[in-house]
């Protein structure tokens, strides 16, 4: 009998098959069928159909999951501990990711000796810089019906915990209500399964896009930049992740990426943490065995406040725009980066290219020009699909590393060889 293809090896397919048809795509003659029949026709439908219906999960999944998972864990000593621990861990990873970021780009030197005439230009778009104060106050909604409609994910949060609290301290007299939302939130996992199936073929239609349309010419100077971002990523995922993930719970991190693969395919296909944030806490419970009340607060907080990926583009992208304006940064300086980068993370929405926009509070904390942040825009989208990659996988590493530290952790989901078709 012909054995059934996991929806875990389906997307990889659908990503690797885009890669391949999208540079294909790309290296084609221009013509009007290859850009508005397939890649701005079919590629586009099929890959916004996709995106749209993960997007428009994301609002009621962490709203209910939320208050469901804090209703359920029934105890606010518990839910603050987890709570510190959670940021704690989300800070710490980061400040570790631009370290090696600032430490890799200091030896490899992307920008020395580089002409600013070879690079091609953009606007850059500059971030007004919020105070510190502003976003911690901002996490209070004002109107928590407006955060629901705008999306904001902090206030979202905040407002689904504390009515979480309130209803598990009302106790008997709620049962009816947390007996809805346990309901609700097995619906919104039901639907995400079946956005899951479409997966495969939006990832296929979002990456060909991608590669069809990006100018590969672009990156020619830009090369060396780039490399030191993959490189950094790739050390931060290897050896933080891998370090930490062994440490803490014991577990290997290539059978974590292996389970963990949709989510790492949807992320680099969307280049958004906050679209993907269905199928992280999808595949955070069915593949990898976290319980739902850890998954439903510490991913929805990550997606939002966890950014290694980004810190570490932020870091490479601070020396490499010093070393092209032949500008020295000092020691304090980079402590200074450090620092910034790490609470620019918190501040930086999950979502295509805010990272970039978000750098120029780095630059302008020690004196940078901003404007270079348009030597580096032209080429970012690919490095914004590989740094989401990131960020989503340090959300699910400290995930795994909370949930099995407070006991909410299944051994036997994780080691199953079948979970890959779970997501059915
Ligand atoms: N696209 C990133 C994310 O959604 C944020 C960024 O670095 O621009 O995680």
């Amino acid at each position: 009998m012909k054995k059934q293809l996991g929806i875990t090896t389906k997307i990889f397919i659908g990503l690797i098959l885009g890669l391949i048809t999208g540079v294909l795509l790309y290296m084609l003659p221009q013509s009007t069928f290859k850009s508005d029949v397939i890649i701005d026709g079919l590629f586009f439908l099929v890959g916004q159909v996709f995106l749209r219906s993960i997007l428009m999960m994301v609002v009621p999944l962490v709203f209910i999951s939320l208050v469901n998972g804090s209703a359920s864990m029934g105890d606010v000593k518990k839910l603050g501990r987890i709570g510190v621990k959670t940021v704690l861990f989300y800070l710490v990873t980061t400040a570790i990711a631009i370290s090696i970021a600032l430490a890799l780009a200091s030896v490899v030197n992307p920008g020395v000796g580089l002409d600013l005439s070879d690079i091609v230009t953009k606007e850059p778009i500059i971030n007004e810089r919020v105070p510190l104060v502003e976003v911690l106050i901002d996490m209070i909604p004002r109107n928590p019906v407006a955060a629901l409609t705008n999306g904001n994910m902090l206030q979202i949060i905040v407002f689904a915990v504390f009515m979480g609290v309130g209803l598990s301290a009302m106790g008997e007299k709620a049962k009816p209500i947390t007996g809805i939302f346990d309901i609700l939130n097995d619906l919104m996992m039901k639907m995400v399964s079946y956005v899951m199936l479409i997966a495969p073929y939006g990832v296929f239609a979002l990456i060909a896009r991608t590669f069809a349309t990006e100018g590969f010419d672009v990156m020619i100077p830009l090369l060396k930049y780039m490399l030191t971002v993959v490189a950094a990523l790739l050390i931060h995922a290897v050896v933080t992740y891998g370090g930490m993930l062994k440490a803490f719970t014991g577990l290997s991190f290539g059978k974590f990426l292996k389970n963990f693969m949709p989510a790492v395919s949807v992320a680099f296909s969307t280049a958004s943490s906050g679209a993907t944030l269905p199928v992280t806490m999808e595949v955070a419970e069915d593949n990898l065995g976290v319980s739902k009340s850890i998954a439903s607060f510490t991913l929805p907080l990550g997606a939002t406040i966890n950014m290694d990926g980004t810190a570490i583009m932020q870091g490479v992208a601070t020396i490499f725009i010093a070393q092209v304006y032949g500008i020295d940064l000092t020691f304090s300086a980079i402590l200074t980066v450090i620092l910034t980068a790490t609470l620019a993370s918190i501040g930086t929405a999950g979502v295509p290219g805010v990272g970039l926009v978000m750098l120029s509070m780095v630059l302008s904390s020690i004196g940078l020009p901003v404007e270079g942040i348009a030597l580096i825009m032209g080429i970012d989208r690919l490095l914004d699909m590989t740094r989401t990659a990131i960020n989503i996988t340090g959300d699910t590493v400290c995930t795994l590393i909370i949930a099995k530290s407070e006991g909410e952790f299944n051994q036997d989901i994780f080691d199953s060889e079948e979970n890959s078709s779970n997501v059915s």
